[in-house]
């Protein structure tokens, strides 16, 4: 089938993020609250739902899947299902976000999988303060982990950093500095509202462009007109051409007119909008139509048509979407 998916609004959609779990070893202070109740088993999809959705999304159109949690890699099975998903013909690229724990032992099978492109999180180069920010993570392992993806044959490495004023604000030349190292990409993103996770967000805001005009205290940059599919903007360092900064602005360059993709919980909840609660439940449907799609295409199809033409983050506010990060699959 050749099939595109176009939104009320005329966006098309070509790309899914799909969550593999809502479970994570570690519990970063912008994503969760430090007691989380993870959910129950039987409302989680299974590895063969997760992959039926993957096909039917591809089906419709879709031609980039990323994979994302909750950490994927702690979903067991997660290098099989990459494997299939990865063989869907039609399928363009399948990529994946990840903390980066387990990736000395799982990033070479995640590429030998079809899994092209992995975005790495890490908000800090000093070990307490990375344990501070992720709670229970191991700054050494992680590291390890990125220097074994470099190495596994992915086309591309990138690392995420979230910005917070008076936690890693300073960390940001630093972070630079060690991508160039390592010959990859580092994007910084915005903190956005996404549930109560006890502590007041906006005093740690910081812009987008703030963070450039850091970066370029130190180092030469030129806009780039790139674009990885996603809602990152890029700049080039001119001296470092292996090197691109990501800037993942939601607060201060709304990406919203270039929306192309949709979000699928884990518990089977398509988000069309990062920044609003309504969803369709499609856990419901392939329960109910385990051998049939129509019905879930003209779900999707239909549910398309509503979704929302931006979201409604207000840096100052307090929080406007209940729904935690590692639950909507950032
Ligand atoms: N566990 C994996 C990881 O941390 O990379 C994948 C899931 S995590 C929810 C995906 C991305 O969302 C990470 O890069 C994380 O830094 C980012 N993120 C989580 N909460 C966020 C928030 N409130 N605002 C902006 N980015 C957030
Ligand atoms: Fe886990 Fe990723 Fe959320 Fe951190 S950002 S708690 S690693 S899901």
């Amino acid at each position: 089938m050749n099939t595109v998916m176009q939104d009320g609004f005329g966006r098309h959609i070509d790309y899914l993020r799909l969550s593999v779990t809502d479970r994570c070893d570690f519990r970063c202070v912008y994503c969760m609250a430090e007691h989380m109740t993870f959910l129950p088993r039987q409302q989680v999809l299974s590895l063969e739902e997760l992959h039926r959705v993957a096909a039917v999304f591809v089906g419709l159109g879709v031609r980039k899947i990323r994979l994302t949690g909750g950490e994927p890699l702690v979903r067991p099975g997660i290098v099989e299902l990459c494997r299939r998903i990865a063989a869907l013909p039609g399928l363009r690229e399948l990529v994946m976000t990840s903390n980066g724990s387990q990736l000395q032992r799982l990033a070479r099978p995640l590429a030998e999988a079809g899994v092209k492109r992995l975005n790495i999180s890490l908000d800090s180069l000093d070990p307490e303060r990375f344990r501070a920010i992720t709670r229970h993570g191991d700054l050494d392992q992680v590291l390890r982990g990125i220097e074994a993806a470099t190495r596994a044959g992915f086309e591309r490495v990138k690392l995420n950093c979230v910005v917070m004023k008076g936690r890693n604000l300073d960390e940001v030349l630093p972070l630079v500095r060690y991508a160039i190292g390592q010959g990859i990409d580092i994007a910084f993103i915005e903190e956005m509202p996404l549930g109560e996770v006890g502590r007041a967000r906006q005093e740690a805001f910081c812009s987008s462009d703030e963070v450039q005009q850091l970066i370029a205290r130190e180092f030469s940059l030129h806009e780039s007109l790139e674009s990885s599919g996603g809602p990152a903007r890029y700049l080039r360092l001119t001296d470092h051409p292996d090197t691109r900064i990501g800037l993942i602005s939601p607060h201060s360059h709304n990406f919203c007119p270039s929306c192309n993709r949709v979000r699928m919980t884990v518990e089977g909840r398509l988000l069309l909008c990062l920044g609003h609660e309504n969803a369709l439940d499609l856990r419901a449907l392939l329960r109910r139509h385990p051998l049939v799609d129509g019905p879930l295409i003209e779900a999707v199809q239909d549910a398309l048509r509503s979704k929302p033409l931006r979201h409604e983050f207000d840096p100052q506010g307090d929080v406007q979407v209940v729904r935690f990060m590692n639950m909507t699959g950032g």
